[in-house]
């Protein structure tokens, strides 16, 4: 079978050099300062009305995974509102262009998780202005790898900013969520390898992926009995700002070498996933599991 434009483009970046160039920048990170430009499915992804009239709420959404995400989601025909750090209005931006020219409403809810009434007020925006909701992806997410290592080098601002986005945010946006959610429904939580294989770099990251898959599996029998299906993606090494944003530029270079397909993915080989989580045609029995795009490395 021949291989997809994306994971050709994908792999040809790889083999330029084995990996991306060493590089770093400020955290939350823009897409403009990545050299290469990542690979959201601008040109790729191909909608087949899988969400057709479904509304989407994702964290993160402005850039990486949740940029593809949102490109797909509006392509498969749901509108999309997406939540991001203030900083990141030119990234959202971008997002929101390529959502409207999918012919899809576009909704930007700036708004920082780590506080709790701003997770209402981003559900509250978003359920307004886009009539409902049906599908939400938990896919902001926060590490600090710079520094000295491990448990050692463990800074109390960072343990409270990674505890705060990716498990307290998380919480509080998803419990905001719940009563507009029902029948045919999901959630859809972005963990990651580091909850299966975790780096002495990312101590608190990886504890905080490992509670995120143990609250997907609680919250689907919680929810199983409303019809609402919640699950999560488990993404190995990709090639978006969260990386040159909280790592060192030689730890960005090697990024994907240790993986059985030897590279680091592109966003837009995440979207899938998402798509199929989220359908309720496709994945009508499909909750409270972990499906892992890695690059082949194992999430069980
Ligand atoms: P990204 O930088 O594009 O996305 C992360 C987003 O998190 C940011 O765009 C930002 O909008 C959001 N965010 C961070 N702190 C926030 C806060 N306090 N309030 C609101 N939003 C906040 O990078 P990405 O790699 O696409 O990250 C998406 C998810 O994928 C994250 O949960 C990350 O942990 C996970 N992940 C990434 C990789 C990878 O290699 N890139 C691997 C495994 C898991
Ligand atoms: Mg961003």
């Amino acid at each position: 079978m021949a291989e997809s434009d994306v994971s050709k483009n994908a792999r040809d970046l790889a083999d330029s050099g084995g990996g991306m160039a060493p590089q770093q920048q400020e955290h939350p990170g823009a897409t403009a300062l990545m050299e290469p430009a990542p690979d959201h499915g601008e040109q790729s992804w191909v909608g087949r009305g899988r969400l057709e009239g479904m509304r989407a709420l994702i964290t993160g959404g402005d850039s990486g995974i949740g940029r593809a995400v949102a490109i797909a989601y509006a392509r498969e025909g749901a509108d999309v509102a997406i939540n991001y750090l203030p900083a990141e209005e030119d990234d959202a931006r971008d997002t929101a262009a390529w959502i409207e020219k999918a012919g899809r409403r576009a909704v930007l809810v700036p708004g920082d998780l780590r506080d709790e009434a701003t997770c209402g007020e981003i559900v509250e925006r978003a359920v307004a202005e886009l009539g409902g909701l049906n599908i939400l992806v938990n896919n902001a997410g926060y590490h600090w790898a710079r520094g000295e290592k491990g448990l050692r080098g463990l800074t109390t601002e960072a343990l409270d900013q990674a505890m705060r986005t990716n498990i307290y945010g998380m919480l509080w946006l998803t419990r905001a969520a719940l009563p507009h959610l029902g029948r045919g429904d999901s959630i859809i939580n972005t963990t990651s390898l580091q909850a299966y294989d975790p780096s002495v770099t990312m101590i608190d990251y990886a504890a905080t992926k490992a509670a995120l898959n143990n609250i997907t599996a609680n919250l689907a029998a919680e929810l199983g009995p409303d019809g609402i299906r919640v699950n999560a993606v488990a993404p190995g090494p990709v090639w978006t700002p969260l990386q040159p944003a909280t790592k060192e530029p030689e730890a960005v270079a090697e990024m994907g070498r240790d993986t059985p397909l030897g590279r680091i993915g592109q966003p837009a080989e995440l979207a899938g996933a998402y798509v199929f989580l989220a359908c309720p045609a496709e994945a009508s029995f499909v909750s409270g599991t972990v499906l892992g795009v890695t690059g082949g490395m194992p999430v069980f």
